[in-house]
């Protein structure tokens, strides 16, 4: 009689197979980052891809991200389980809008949010991350003109915190607007000992950056002033909030972001409990890809997602500049 194996046993056999390695954002359904060889934030992804002797890339993301693991690993096949998994905040703005905003401004210096496509990120000077926005903008010669975008949140965001003037795209992410200051007092007078922590990855979020600017430095969880906020809300950075939930006394959390993040903190303290500060903050992009289409990726190597060389040397670039300003 034959063993019927199931679809993530086939998925396994597949990947040593043909020698890939499977990436799941922090967004995936809970069963997609069960499987993954890693799971975290995009750039995050990209980079620990481009450390391993994989051939393929199966990037269980949105199509933005692909395109990051494509610019970063050239030489590896990168794949993703739907080519529909797109994302609003990428697609508000064009490579032919960005040149268009240039002519307008000549002279000036674009940051772009990760969350863009490779031919945006080619028409950048600098990328950047909502975890290190303020940096990139600070290392800016105060003489220049900057266009960022495509989130305008984010933009506002650091606008506030650097004092600095800037020309801001008017883009912005389909659930990101769900996620306000006011869900987390409800959720605060709901759960009166919970932390409130935000994780400011995608644009989900920004708008919380954005409300409570004052307080709003990203930590990794190591404790002093990064991430304390007013002692209200924390943003931390997933490998910070991680840490911090570990650490902390407290029993309850409500987390302020997509709520495929709260999969890993449960995995992760399976005796603390987590509240979404929204249940309907749900990316349904991120959803789009399940075990079955992983599986049909393997099997006849789809949707390969390949970034032509110029435009990804160009891309890389503004991606190396924000890493130098970071490093
Ligand atoms: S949560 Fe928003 S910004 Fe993130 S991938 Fe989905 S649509 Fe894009």
């Amino acid at each position: 009689m034959t063993e019927r194996k199931s679809v993530a046993e086939k998925i396994d056999i597949l990947r040593k197979e043909k020698n890939a390695v499977i990436l799941a954002h922090n967004y995936q359904l809970p069963e997609v980052q069960d499987i993954a060889d890693f799971t975290g934030d995009s750039l995050a992804l990209s980079q620990m891809a481009a450390t391993t002797d994989a051939d393929i890339i199966v990037f269980c993301g949105v199509h933005f991200m692909a395109e990051t693991a494509s610019i970063i690993s050239p030489q590896k096949k990168v794949l993703i389980p739907d080519l529909k998994a797109g994302c609003t905040l990428a697609d508000a703005i064009t490579a032919d809008q960005l040149r268009a905003w240039k002519k307008e401004h000549p002279g000036a210096v674009v940051v772009s949010y990760i969350n863009t496509t490779a031919e945006v990120k080619a028409e950048s000077d600098y990328c950047c991350t909502s975890s290190n926005a303020v940096k990139v903008v600070k290392s800016i010669p105060e003489d220049k003109e900057i266009l960022f975008l495509p989130d305008m949140f984010l933009g506002a965001y650091a606008a506030k915190v650097t004092g600095r003037k800037l020309h801001i795209w008017p883009g912005e992410c389909h659930i990101h607007a769900g996620i306000m200051t006011r869900d987390l007092e409800e959720m605060e007078s709901e759960h009166p000992g919970a932390e409130m922590i935000v994780h400011p990855e995608c644009g989900c979020t920004t708008s919380l950056l954005y409300q409570n600017a004052n307080v709003s430095a990203i930590g990794n969880g190591n404790g002093g002033s990064n991430g304390n906020g007013n002692g209200h809300v924390k943003f931390l950075s997933t490998g910070g909030m991680i840490k911090h939930v570990s650490a902390s006394n407290a029993r309850e959390f409500v987390i302020a972001t997509e709520t495929g993040m709260l999969h890993p903190l449960r995995k992760a303290n399976p005796d603390k409990t987590f509240y979404p500060a929204r249940e309907d903050a749900v990316c349904r992009f991120m959803k789009m890809i399940t075990l079955e289409k992983i599986l049909k990726s393997l099997e006849e190597e789809v949707y390969e997602v390949k970034v032509p060389d110029a435009t990804a040397r160009l891309a890389k670039k503004s991606i190396d500049r924000m890493l130098e300003i970071t490093a």
